[in-house]
């Protein structure tokens, strides 16, 4: 059974942060905040407790994780970056951006699913990199969630999901941004946007110059989606169907209720109108990100038969937003009336 820790999240106790390294060191797991979302740690160059991750979540053996670090120099003992993303790096970190770069360091085969390449990210979350500044070896972590399910945003989801089969929970309340990290990969050149995230399209365009966005990281089809491993597994869904509306909610709606189908809502922006359940997302893409799955984990727990969502400009960390939700839907997207009476 999960030990529960709660703790402040910007100024942990030390006791708890020694406690809870104490057992990533001895190989334990543990699920801790990030700015982005709930991650389930292990000491990154322990194999069982690396394995130990992809059997409690039910992930894919080819889906590799996220090595997390606390510092620059960290991360260059495990892969190699390029000079000038070293500069970028030192610049960025810690945040919500992670680099694939070339493998250095003799990871567990489990972590890198055997790749010659290896994803790292310092993250900027005081609990976080507390916790891997005091265990004194890299974190592998991908979300605290079950395969498929939604990230978790709060300790209540990391539970839901997994809260029998770990040994710590470090309970910091809310993440800070609500969608996982941006993926660049920095062995291209130019970079390759594996997936978009709080760390915004433009931005990474301020300091790379060029970077090439394939079809897959606006969730737009699957075709070139053997670039990034993982990618192409169902992802973020609710169990009920979500159908993105690209028309007028109000006339969705409708016509949902014309097939005698119970309809919740998930509000965005000024987007909102009447259903038999109306969830409320957020009314700016900062506030949108950060309760996504929050709303998409309570789509299955109201009455309704199906969910309808908005669309949101693809801006900012809009782009992250739209692949999100275009994955949850499982592609489900109607831009026109017919579309939809065809979909429900
Ligand atoms: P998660 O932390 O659950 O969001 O998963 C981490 C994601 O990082 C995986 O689904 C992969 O798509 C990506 N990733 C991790 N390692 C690599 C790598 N070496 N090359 C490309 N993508 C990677
Ligand atoms: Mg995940």
């Amino acid at each position: 059974m999960v030990k529960l820790i709660r703790v402040d999240p910007l100024s942990p106790r030390r006791e708890d942060i020694e406690e809870a390294a104490r057992i990533i060191r001895a190989g334990g797991l543990v699920a801790f905040p990030t700015e982005t979302v709930y991650g389930l740690g292990a000491d990154a160059f322990n194999e069982e407790a690396s394995t130990r991750i992809f059997k409690v979540k039910g992930r894919p053996a080819d889906n590799p994780l996220i090595v997390h670090v606390s510092s620059v120099d960290m991360a260059l003992n495990i892969g190699e970056l390029p000079d000038h993303v070293v500069d970028i790096a030192k610049r960025v970190w810690p945040g919500p951006i992670t680099f694939v770069a070339k493998k250095k360091a003799e990871l567990p085969r489990a972590v890198t699913a055997g790749l010659p390449t290896v994803a790292l990210r310092c993250p900027a979350h005081p609990v976080a990199l507390r916790l891997i500044e005091e265990a004194g070896t890299p974190i592998a972590a991908p979300s605290a969630n079950k395969a498929g399910k939604p990230s978790p945003t709060e300790a209540s989801h990391v539970l839901e999901d997994l809260g029998d089969s770990i040994d710590v929970l470090l309970d910091a309340g809310r993440t800070f941004f609500g969608v996982e990290s941006t993926i660049v990969d920095v062995t291209k050149e130019p970079p390759v946007l594996l997936r978009p995230g709080p760390f915004t399209l433009e931005e990474l365009r301020s300091l790379f110059g060029e970077v090439v966005v394939p079809s897959f990281a606006k969730g737009l089809g699957e075709a070139d989606v053997a670039l990034a491993p993982g990618m192409k597994y169902r992802h973020y869904a609710p169990e009920k169907p979500l159908v993105l509306v690209e028309f007028d909610l109000k006339l969705a709606v409708d016509i949902a209720h014309e097939k005698g189908l119970k309809v919740a809502v998930l509000c965005m922006h000024d987007k909102c109108v009447e259903g038999d359940v109306v969830l409320k997302v957020g009314a700016d893409l900062y506030e949108i990100a950060k309760n996504l799955y929050d709303s998409l984990r309570k789509i299955d727990r109201t009455n309704a038969d199906v969910a309808i969502a908005p669309t949101v400009p693809e801006q900012g960390i809009g782009l992250a937003i739209m692949n999100r939700l275009r994955k949850a839907s499982g592609y489900r997207i109607a831009r026109s009336a017919e579309d939809l009476r065809r979909l429900l």
